[in-house]
């Protein structure tokens, strides 16, 4: 049930009369300010007269967990107990780290809770999480949009590509891009007792507590992004200041530090678009660098969360139009030139530089070049034996790799290097009429050798 454009409700339970507080279970917004669902929880909790509680949990089972995934979520742990408590709001966060650690934490926190308010996220794990919990609890749950800047509600069904979603965000934009105002909670609840495990973290506790989970080690956290609201703003300022000038120009040099580089912070929440467009357009940046990062942030990163939104074979070959299907079939006995391993293409060790190099700034930093993410892409559907293993290696390495990853940005990128979102263009071999492209044309529009070297830089 539609409660407003960015809550559902998602059970048909009553509130528990009984009950000591209302619970955020806090999983995608990892953040206290520019927060819809926070918002809404504070809201609820003021009208019902009750304190708040919020919970944030972090499993050791969920798909491709990894040092790396694991030290980004701790890093941004201590500064929000810190923010709760100064908001006068319990926060408890609890890492499960392997299977005899304590489980069904929301359910034993929902028994005393008023209704539970958590993050209505379209997709990877979360909405079968939204699902579980609100045929489970006794309570009403309610799921909230703070996802873009234009709540996804606000298209009611799937957008065939940038340029039928952009005018539509454009007549909303007005409505939306302007300060938010927050909310405080009337009840404090700081000191308040609950029934939940509570995992303490300190910075210089997070290497241990990922050492102790049951997660693939072999991931190292990253070196260059580090998590936490703190450090989302620290590369917001720089960007906003030093690179946003020049964005227009600068974002298509992996060779150059040209582009936000923020898409992780907003993965997890720590940012909220709505705060980076706000700085961007109160910067004294060029209109058309302002313009051309703002198509990105909005239109193609709001176009992505429309897809997981409306299309559920988001994950799968079947989101693609039927063009796509039609030249697939056409093109997929054709002979590939060369064909690499999925151990092969995560060793970086193809005939071609440029891609290993790619490859190599994933697998060590976390994060790849948002201009030379789609030639990655391309190169691995020409080396692949089928469109299907090519589709199933993409999603497996970004999402292992990329501190970005298991995002709609992620599924919606790797879809278009397949032809989602885009048109047909001339018939090729192995492609059809997908898109095509080379290294070498690819490499020639910015300075590849330096971009080269830089991964060659790299150590992990
Ligand atoms: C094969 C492939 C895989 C991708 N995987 C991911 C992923 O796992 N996670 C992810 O966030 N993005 C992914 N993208 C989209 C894009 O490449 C990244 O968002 C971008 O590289 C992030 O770098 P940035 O923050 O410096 O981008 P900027 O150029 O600074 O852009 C600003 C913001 O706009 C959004 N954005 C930029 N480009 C796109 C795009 N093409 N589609 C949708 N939103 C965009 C991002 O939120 C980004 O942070 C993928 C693209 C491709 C082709």
């Amino acid at each position: 049930m539609r409660i407003n454009e960015r809550v559902v409700q998602l059970n048909d339970k009553a509130p528990n009369a009984n009950a000591r507080y209302v619970l955020y279970w806090m999983q995608m917004f990892k953040r206290t300010s520019y927060n819809h669902a926070l918002i809404w929880a504070i809201r609820k909790a003021n009208e019902l007269k009750l304190p708040l509680v919020v919970y944030e949990g972090l499993k050791y089972y969920y798909p491709w967990a990894s040092d790396r995934i694991h030290t980004f979520i701790l890093e941004g742990v201590e500064e929000k107990r810190k923010e709760y408590e100064r908001l006068g709001i319990r926060y408890i966060f609890y890492l499960q780290n392997y299977e005899s650690s304590q489980k069904n934490t929301v359910a034993a926190l929902a028994k005393d809770a008023a209704l539970i308010v958590t993050d209505d996220f379209p997709c990877f794990i979360i909405p079968g999480h939204n699902r579980r919990v609100a045929e489970r609890a006794e309570i009403p749950v309610h799921a909230v949009d703070s996802n873009g800047i234009i709540p996804m509600s606000k298209f009611d069904k799937e957008e065939y590509a940038a340029y039928t979603i952009r005018p539509k965000i454009n007549r909303l934009l007005g409505n939306y891009l302007k300060p938010f105002t927050e909310d405080s909670v009337e009840k404090g609840s700081v000191a308040l007792e609950v029934d939940s495990p509570e995992t303490p973290v300190t910075s210089a506790a997070i290497g241990n507590l990922v050492s102790e989970c049951d997660i693939d080690h072999s991931v190292k956290p990253s070196n260059i992004y580090h998590g936490g609201t703190a450090n989302g703003r620290k590369r917001l300022k720089k960007f906003v200041e030093e690179i946003l000038p020049d964005y227009d120009n600068a974002r298509n040099k992996p060779d150059r530090d040209g582009s936000s580089r923020l898409s992780a912070y907003l993965h997890f929440g720590y940012l909220s678009p709505l705060e980076i467009a706000l700085a961007v357009q109160d910067s004294d940046a060029p209109q058309g660098s302002k313009e051309a990062y703002l198509e990105e942030l909005i239109v193609r990163r709001e176009l992505s969360f429309n897809m997981t939104r409306h299309n559920e074979n988001y994950d799968s070959l079947d989101a693609l139009p039927p063009w796509v299907h039609k030249t697939m079939r056409e093109h997929m006995d054709d002979e590939r030139k060369y064909i690499y391993s999925l151990e092969q293409l995560e060793a970086g060790e193809t005939h071609d530089e440029l891609w290993n190099a790619c490859q190599r700034e994933m697998v060590v930093t976390g994060e790849m070049h948002n201009y030379v993410r789609m030639l990655w892409g391309k190169n691995v559907i020409a080396w692949s034996r089928s469109y299907e293993e090519a589709f199933e290696t993409l999603v497996h390495l970004n999402n292992k790799y990329c501190v970005d990853g298991r995002d709609p940005n992620s599924y919606a990128g790797i879809l278009w290097c397949f032809g989602k979102h885009d048109r047909p263009w001339m018939e090729r071999p192995v492609f059809g009429t997908i898109r095509y492209m080379t290294s070498g044309s690819t490499g020639r529009k910015f300075d590849s050798k330096k971009y080269i070297e830089w991964t060659k830089t790299f150590r992990g």
